[in-house]
């Protein structure tokens, strides 16, 4: 089963992830907790590269990078658990590009999901946990570190609205595969609406 959770920064999917995959192993399932960028060796190189390279990284090369770290992701680490049947909760994967780098560099987003597509041979999650957050709360979670200059404030909400707005229509398109949660719920009451979803699943 595979499971992935979705949504911009400040949401909650690493703590969501966490107490879904505690949750999971009290039940005696087998479980691993991944994410993306940064699930692998490799991985945690490009993660480095995509979010602390000192200057610019062109938009369709930061894709590809993107794409890079989720080939050797799947392929090494995502398919083999699945196949030995474990449980995958993994914090952002193919949505994430779709949102990011489409919506939020913007690229055509049906191409970013293409190259995704091919990455990683097409593997699907069961289901995506989308922890949905207006910008202003999304960002009084995070640190303030980010928000020092009103011009870059301005344009990190609209990025972030273009982002938001990006998962919510891919969940309007796949209403099946997505479970959307305002992620503004206390963390127990969202920690309890996943399980309850998951519990069909297994
Ligand atoms: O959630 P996490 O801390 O791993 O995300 C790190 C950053 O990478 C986020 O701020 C997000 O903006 C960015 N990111 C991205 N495109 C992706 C995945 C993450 O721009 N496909
Ligand atoms: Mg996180």
């Amino acid at each position: 089963v595979f499971i992935t959770l979705e949504g911009g920064d400040g949401t909650g999917k690493t703590t969501q992830a966490e107490l879904l995959e505690s949750w999971l192993a009290e039940q005696g399932r087998a479980v691993v907790r991944t994410r993306e960028p940064g699930g692998t060796e490799v991985g945690v190189e490009v993660r480095e590269i995509v979010l602390h390279h000192r200057g610019d990284i062109a938009p369709r090369a930061e894709a590809l990078l993107y794409a890079a770290d989720r080939a050797h992701h799947v392929a090494t680490l995502v398919r083999p658990a699945l196949d030995r049947g474990d449980v995958v909760i993994q914090d952002r994967y193919i949505d994430s590009s779709v949102a990011y780098q489409g919506a939020g560099r913007v690229l055509d987003p049906d191409a970013i999901r293409s190259l995704s597509e091919w990455a990683t041979d097409g593997l699907k999650p069961d289901l995506t946990v989308l922890l949905d957050l207006d910008a202003a709360s999304a960002r009084a979670r995070l640190d303030g570190a980010r928000t020092r200059f009103d011009r870059l404030e301005a344009e990190a909400s609209e990025f972030h609205d273009r982002v938001r707005g990006a998962f919510l229509a891919l969940a309007e398109a796949e209403p099946e595969r997505f479970l959307v949660i305002y992620a503004a719920e206390p963390v127990d009451v969202i920690a309890e609406t996943i399980r309850a979803r998951v519990v069909a699943l297994l």
